[in-house]
């Protein structure tokens, strides 16, 4: 009998009891809104801002209701116009290019090469278009690009960088923390990302007039003097009577349930990595599969793992995802022409013009991509291991590979 993995690649760990003690506190004095406090009460969600600003050697950080709305206000709070044409990556999740959208901006894609991260030639020559002011560099599924030369390349063209941190929340490189390079850090805390309060965005930066403007956009009427991490009063005397209330605000009960998660991150990450090592270390030298070695400067948060099985036909692809999910491994590929459950390509957000990417394309058609939620063992990892690489092996075997691929 072959061996069979039965755990649940979407459950993850429960939430720490410091915060369920917390966020039953909210629920028992009932004021969930921040701004409802009591005199003298300081709102669990300033004091989530604090802490997590703090966490990111941030000077500001603001708490909202979503990932993508702390995209969509960190496009907004640089001024994004309607029309404009705002780079991003060809590889990255749909609220990446939809918060661009969200703005009647234009997403324009820059490829992805054989190491997950975005192609910084063809950036080079995309920073080139002289309309272009800001690029939302998503570091899809936490592989982070040579930061070095990203921010070199966007500092000479005047182009401005909001990061993208949803899978690279406590990852850094060469030691400075994902979302520190660029004018804005933004973090998702959604169920399936590295802190968990169903919903919920934080947004990070040092920026005094764009942090300012971000917060009267997330709907901070003119209370933003209970926030305590935010720019002084006299920042938002300059931008308060031109800036849109666009509503997106967290709310005292995730903001509960998230503060003993910022304790706890660099603890998670180790985990994550523990997890993932074992699943790397399992699956490289596999015949015709392509492990994605991570540079030394890079220190990631392995929460999922990607291989690439590159130019293999799609059937003997399909043939890979039907073995593994028979043996109880789910393995969500990017490179499908229709677009399922999380995972869509460039070319299925029809809302937008595409150039054609060959070279992307090629990369995007051989994606694997896998959770490693905390809630599998090292053990669990192991296994899961043993299978993709032995279904990996039977179908290389079967399509004759690889002379004939
Ligand atoms: C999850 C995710 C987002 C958006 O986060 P939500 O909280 O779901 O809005 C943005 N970018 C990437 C890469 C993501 O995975």
């Amino acid at each position: 009998m072959s061996e069979r993995f039965t755990g649940n690649f979407t459950q993850q760990e429960p939430i720490p009891e410091a915060g369920i003690e917390a966020a039953l506190t909210v629920l028992r004095h009932g004021r969930l809104h921040r701004y409802n406090t009591a005199p003298g009460e300081i709102a669990e969600t300033a004091l989530l801002e604090q802490e997590f600003a703090q966490a990111m050697g941030a000077d500001y950080c603001l708490a909202m209701a979503s990932g993508g709305q702390t995209l969509a206000t960190a496009l907004r709070a640089l001024e994004v116009k309607p029309g404009e044409k705002v780079l991003t990556n060809a590889f990255t999740l749909a609220p990446v290019p939809g918060a661009i959208a969200s703005l009647g901006a234009v997403p324009a894609y820059v490829g992805v090469t054989e190491a997950l991260t975005i192609d910084l030639d063809d950036l080079e020559v995309k920073v080139g278009d002289p309309s272009v002011r800001v690029l939302l560099l998503s570091h899809m599924r936490g592989h982070i690009c040579d930061m070095d030369r990203l921010m070199a390349i966007c500092d000479a063209a005047g182009v401005k960088v909001i990061e993208d941190c949803a899978h690279t929340m406590g990852a850094r490189w060469k030691g400075t923390l994902s979302g520190r390079h660029g004018v804005f850090g933004c973090y998702s805390t959604q169920t399936y990302k590295h802190m968990n309060s169903g919903e919920g965005g934080l947004l990070i930066s040092d920026d005094d007039e764009a942090m300012a403007r971000a917060i009267i956009l997330s709907g901070s009427y003119m209370l933003y003097g209970r926030h305590l991490a935010a720019p002084p009063a006299e920042v938002f005397e300059r931008v308060k009577y031109t800036t849109p209330n666009v509503s997106a605000r967290m709310d005292n009960l995730r903001a509960a349930i998230l503060r003993p998660q910022v304790k706890a991150l660099a603890q998670q990450c180790e985990a994550w990595n523990a997890r993932y090592k074992v699943v790397e270390d399992g699956l490289r030298d596999t015949p015709g599969l392509t492990v994605i070695e991570r540079p030394e400067a890079e220190h990631y948060v392995g929460s999922s793992i990607q291989f690439l099985l590159l130019d293999w036909p799609e059937r003997a692809i399909g043939a890979v995802l039907e073995r593994c999910a028979a043996r109880g491994v789910e393995l969500k590929w990017f490179g499908g022409a229709e677009p399922v459950a999380f995972t869509s390509r460039y070319d299925s957000w029809r809302y937008a013009p595409v150039e054609p990417m060959p070279a992307t394309d090629r990369i995007l058609k051989g994606i694997m991509d896998m959770r490693l939620p905390l809630t599998f063992s090292v053990e669990d990892c192991a296994l899961i291991a043993r299978i993709i690489r032995a279904e990996v092996a039977a179908v290389w075997q079967a399509e004759g590979a690889p002379q004939e691929i």
